[in-house]
């Protein structure tokens, strides 16, 4: 089993070849949201837009002490302006995946998951 194990991740590291036609929506969990750039040094355009899981990503914020905040981020597709959801208002399934996204990201694969978002978004 190890040597399957190992045999698979190293297969995914290889590159994931087939394309998304469209991305799901696993829970079905939406919210609705105004883009005020709360938490990102606000300027937000006011749209009213409907956030599901997928268009959220988790940023950061660490302190002089070191120690590291974590947030539940959307994308405006008006403007670009991020802001901020409070964690309380988002599922903690929705969060776990977007935690699982950000704790397995490397610089490549989170670039694609922007351009992913950013692409939707563009559509
Ligand atoms: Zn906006």
């Amino acid at each position: 089993m190890p040597l399957v194990r190992l045999f698979i991740l190293t297969r995914f590291k290889g590159g994931i070849t087939m394309k998304i036609l469209q991305e799901g929506n696993p829970n079905g969990w939406e919210i609705e949201q105004e883009c005020t750039g709360k938490g990102n040094g606000n300027g937000g355009c006011k749209a009213r837009l409907l956030v599901s899981g997928n268009d959220i990503f988790v940023t950061t914020h660490t302190d002089f002490a070191g120690d590291t905040d974590y947030y539940y981020t959307f994308k405006c597709p008006c403007c670009g302006v991020w802001t901020d959801i409070p964690e309380k208002d988002i599922p903690i399934s929705v969060r776990s995946i977007a935690m699982d996204k950000y704790r397995n990201r490397d610089a490549r694969t989170m670039q694609i998951y922007l351009d992913s978002i950013e692409k939707r978004n563009n559509l």
